[in-house]
Formats: C-alpha cells, sequence, structure tokens
C-alpha cells in the first residue's frame, strides 16, 4: 500500500496531500491543547466530534453563499478540502467578553458586548500568537486592504450564521477563532473560510444555565470534553439523541 504524504502536523491535526492536485485530507486528532501547548491529553472520541461538526457548520455556511475550503467528509476523522494559502492571521470574533478579553480589559465574563468586536492575532505559536492591528497586517504585508474587507465581512457573515445556529439549540456563542485562506482559479483569487470550526475554536454556553460547551471544559478542568462537545453535536442533530457519552456516530 503506498503511504501517502504528511504535509503538516498541527496540535488538533494532520494535514497529508489528497488524491487529486490541489486537495489536502484533513485528519482530525483526539489531543486537546490548551495555553499555547502548555497544557496537553488525548481525550478520546475529539477527533471524531470535531470532524463531524466542522462538516456541520462549514456545509451550513456554503449553503448560505458563505465560501469555504470542505469538499467533502471522508471517513469517520477525515475530511477532504481544497488545499488553500492560509492567511497568517487568527480572526477572531467576539459577541461576549471572556478569555482574553476579559483579562485585557477587566470585563467581567459573559458581559454582553455593544456590537460584535473583531480581532486578529498573528499565527506564531513562538510568540504566542500576538493581537496586531489592521496597521501591523498592513506594513508587514500578511493581507492587503482588499482581503482585510473580505476577511471582515466573512468573519461577520460567520457570526450571524454560527450565532443563529446555536440560539436555536440553547447555546450562546460568545466568541470564536476563525482562519481564512486564498485560493486561485487561473488569475484571480478569492477568500475562503479554512481549517475547522468546533468547540475547540468557539466558546458556547448553554442559555439556561451558563455550562460550557467548549474547550474551556478542558483549558479550566470543568468535567468531561467529550460530554460537552457530544451535547453540542447531539442538539445540533449530528449525532442521535440518545447518543452516549462516547460518540457513536449516524451517517
Ligand atoms: N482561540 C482559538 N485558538 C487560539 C486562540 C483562541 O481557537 O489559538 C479561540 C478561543 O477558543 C475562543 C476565541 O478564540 O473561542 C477567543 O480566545 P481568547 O482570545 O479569549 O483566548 P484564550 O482566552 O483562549 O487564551
Amino acid at each position: 500500500m503506498a503511504r501517502r504524504k504528511k504535509i503538516y502536523e498541527g496540535k488538533a491535526k494532520i494535514l497529508y496531500e489528497g488524491p487529486e492536485p490541489g486537495t489536502i485530507v484533513q485528519y482530525f486528532k483526539d489531543d486537546a491543547t490548551a495555553f499555547n501547548a502548555q497544557k496537553k491529553d488525548v481525550i478520546e472520541g475529539k477527533g471524531v466530534l470535531n470532524n463531524r461538526l466542522s462538516e456541520f457548520f462549514m456545509l451550513g455556511l456554503s449553503q448560505i453563499g458563505v465560501p469555504t475550503h470542505f469538499i467533502r467528509r471522508l471517513n469517520m476523522r477525515e475530511q477532504l478540502v481544497r488545499s488553500c494559502e492560509i492567511i497568517p492571521l487568527e480572526v477572531i470574533v467576539r459577541n461576549f467578553a471572556a478569555g482574553s478579553l476579559s483579562k485585557r480589559l477587566g470585563i467581567e465574563e459573559g458581559t454582553q458586548l455593544p456590537r460584535p468586536i473583531v480581532e486578529y492575532c498573528y499565527k506564531d505559536d513562538a510568540l504566542g500568537d500576538p493581537l496586531v492591528t489592521e496597521e501591523h497586517i498592513a506594513a508587514f504585508g500578511w493581507a492587503s486592504q482588499q482581503d482585510m474587507d473580505d476577511v471582515l465581512s466573512l468573519a461577520l457573515r460567520v457570526n450571524d450564521f454560527l450565532s443563529g445556529v446555536m440560539l436555536a439549540v440553547g447555546i450562546k456563542l460568545i466568541d470564536f477563532k476563525i482562519e481564512i485562506g486564498r485560493v486561485y482559479d487561473g488569475d484571480f483569487q478569492r477568500l475562503v473560510v479554512a481549517d475547522e470550526i468546533s468547540p475547540d475554536s468557539c466558546r458556547l454556553w448553554d442559555i439556561e444555565t451558563g455550562r460550557h460547551l467548549d474547550k474551556d471544559v478542558f483549558r479550566r478542568d470543568l468535567g468531561s470534553l467529550t460530554d460537552a462537545y457530544s451535547e453540542v453535536a447531539r442538539r445540533l442533530g449530528v449525532l442521535p439523541q440518545t447518543a452516549p457519552t462516547k460518540p457513536t456516530l449516524i451517517n
């Protein structure tokens, strides 16, 4: 059997060369990391859940006309995506204060923000993904002004979509992070939502109880991460209603 070529291994995913040119296979690992990988664990079933949840969100986005890199899910842990050039920014959208924003500005977690706030961090693990402004992005040539106009509008569309989908199942979208990639069609480039959208990269709170249903469960030792992610998947109909704690997936 031919061995496929590994392109990159990150904290939560491995990327392999895809079957056709311009495609990549994204493999979702069970590894969980936090605080720039200072805290690590293996959470059985996390990769399977994130593969399914990311598929669900990416398909929903393309159904409302937001371009993504997603092509199709291949199996429990893998999905086929379009290869793209990732803009080296973490695009964060916040609806309620939490995490680093609460610390930085002294705003109590859970406080509703006057409007969605979009922030950019420069993707560099060695530097701890520092917060940057559009001045830095333009001056260092990480993205053009046209790119940034498109990034902002994509980020806000993703926010409206995810907020609505979550609200419908009793979950408040506190904040999330996305990554944006460039794809080339002949002489033209366009931007697509890339990487993943999952409870690893969102803050999700139950509307009634305030229960955390995201990676803060791992970051802050709040219980079982698999239970939290399974609950999100179950509410969205990605898992059967009677799902046990270990993910039993429907096709
Ligand atoms: N986030 C992420 N990857 C990162 C940093 C942040 O997915 O490397 C997500 C995080 O899960 C949260 C949002 O972006 O949903 C805002 O994170 P914040 O800046 O508050 O950072 P944290 O408190 O996690 O350090």
